[in-house]
């Protein structure tokens, strides 16, 4: 007896408690990724899989729809593994344990793997059943989506003769997602050298901010600390003759850094100075960020006299004016979608070592000409000041197009079924649909989904009702897609 037997769409339930039973984190796509082709082959349908285990199942048209242009219908494999502290569950050789709560779908202890499962259900319901009317299918099944977008980036779509694409791996109904942002991570290195000092030794911390997502949080301007140790150094440093010792910040490139901290020498005689100019500071962060920002401050320690290691005064400068120079956070809204922040950077992480002072950018922009100015002034700063600058993990990103007939049926279809408008949104982040249009010029192409709340979370819960309304949308979708 299946656990969701009896929830409608049921071959859409069906599937997705068939593929629960298969493990299916990131990395492991292998067994989910057979149990496709295998789907394939027993229906006869053309099937091909390649070395990073992304699937493509290709169906005819149906009877009537043979002349109209192919769609492409995609989403992942892979899911977030996450689980309660006390659940036992071995993600590695164990399916996941589903069961139904009111309207929605759960797991026991896990993260449920409807992100993106419901996509990977749908297509093969889809796939599945020879009573709809639909243009030629091309359904894609990518992998390690989660961890980088690693299957979309290898695919090959070359392959692919669609032209319009829906992605099935939004989380909120009724909102269609047109556009997303492309990025990469951008290291910044100074060289530095070390000497020994002696004096009163301070830790010095910019600390309690919230941090967040340096894509889905940025619009909130969040305080990012590593900005405001540079700022706060360059300030000491017009009164206070200090010497600077180890700074660090941040874990990573795209998380706002929460809390940095440096150590610092001063002479006995700049004691009071420093400690006058360090509460005042604190003063000045606490009234700036009074309304998002309630908890931060900046504090120290002192730990009494002593020798120590700091930068010399010429490596110093240069950091500080460095991290006094560099652009952070939002750089342009959009001018086309209200609300949505175009292009941004963020300092994830800043810190010294041996041989340099480090500090990695994640940047992001939904037009790709913006991020490359971006990631030229980075560049021309940090070579100025005769450090070396490294870009890594670049990612496409998925420009708004002004004319997209496919949006438009869309949206007139969901009016007609549904009487009211669809919300159409952009965002700041990054998504495979980046991939797909960088790859297909002049793709057309909508992201959808059926509620889905708690995504990467043991709390993950699919709507039932939801998932109805949009598997039925989608099918109704298709049936228009007769025409060009
Ligand atoms: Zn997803």
């Amino acid at each position: 007896m299946k656990k969701l037997e009896g929830l409608k769409p049921e071959k859409v339930f069906w599937y997705f408690e068939e593929i629960s039973a298969i493990p299916r984190g990131s990395g492991n796509e292998e067994a989910v990724s057979r149990y496709c082709v295998e789907f394939a082959k027993e229906r006869g349908l053309e099937v091909f899989q390649d070395e990073n285990r992304n699937v493509i199942i290709t169906k005819a048209a149906s009877a009537g729809y043979e002349n109209a242009p192919g769609v492409i219908l995609q989403g992942h494999l892979d899911m977030v593994c996450e689980k309660d502290e006390d659940c036992l569950k071995d993600f590695s050789r164990e399916g996941i344990d589903v069961r139904i709560d009111g309207d929605f779908v759960c797991a026991e202890g896990t993260t449920l793997g409807g992100d993106d499962g419901v996509a990977v259900a749908m297509m093969l319901a889809i796939l599945d059943d020879d009573e709809l009317l639909h243009p030629r299918l091309e359904c894609v099944f990518t992998t390690e989506e989660e961890t980088g977008l690693y299957g979309a980036e290898a695919l090959d779509a070359s392959r692919l003769k669609g032209r319009r694409m829906i992605n099935i791996d939004s989380e909120e109904e009724g909102i269609f997602t047109v556009s997303c942002a492309g990025g990469a991570e951008c290291d910044l290195s100074l060289p530095v050298v070390w000497e020994e000092t002696e004096g009163s030794c301070y830790t010095v911390w910019v600390d309690g901010f919230k941090g967040g997502h340096s894509g889905s949080d940025i619009h909130k301007e969040p305080g990012n600390t590593n900005i405001l140790m540079g700022r706060l150094l360059c300030m000491l440093d017009e009164t206070v003759d200090f010497r600077l010792g180890e700074t660090s910040g941040g874990l990573m490139d795209n998380a706002v850094p929460r809390s940095t901290k440096a150590v610092l020498y001063v002479a006995q005689e700049e004691e009071e100075k420093l400690e006058e100019k360090l509460r005042e500071m604190d003063a000045v962060y606490k009234k700036e960020y009074s309304v998002n920002e309630p908890e931060a401050e900046v504090r120290f320690e002192k730990h009494g006299a002593g020798k120590g290691r700091v930068l010399s005064r010429k490596s110093a400068a240069k950091l500080l004016f460095l991290l006094h120079h560099v652009p952070n956070g939002v750089v342009r809204n959009s001018p086309a979608i209200a609300g949505l922040v175009q292009t941004s950077l963020n300092l994830g992480i800043l810190r010294t070592g041996e041989e340099e002072a480090v500090l990695v950018f994640s940047i992001r922009s939904s037009v790709e000409t913006e991020k490359e100015e971006l990631a030229a002034r980075l560049r021309h700063i940090t070579e100025f000041l005769g450090g070396i600058f490294t870009r890594k993990g670049d990612y496409p990103g998925w420009e708004y197009r002004q004319e997209s007939p496919l949006r438009e049926t869309m949206i007139s279809v969901y009016k007609k079924m549904y009487g009211r408008e669809p919300q159409v949104r952009a965002i700041h982040a990054g998504l495979e649909c980046g991939f797909f249009s960088g790859k297909l010029e002049g793709l057309d192409c909508v992201s959808v989904g059926p509620e889905l709340l708690g995504a990467h979370t043991p709390r993950e819960r699919l709507s039932i009702s939801s998932t109805q309304r949009v598997y039925e949308f989608i099918l109704e979708v298709l049936k228009e897609l007769r025409q060009a």
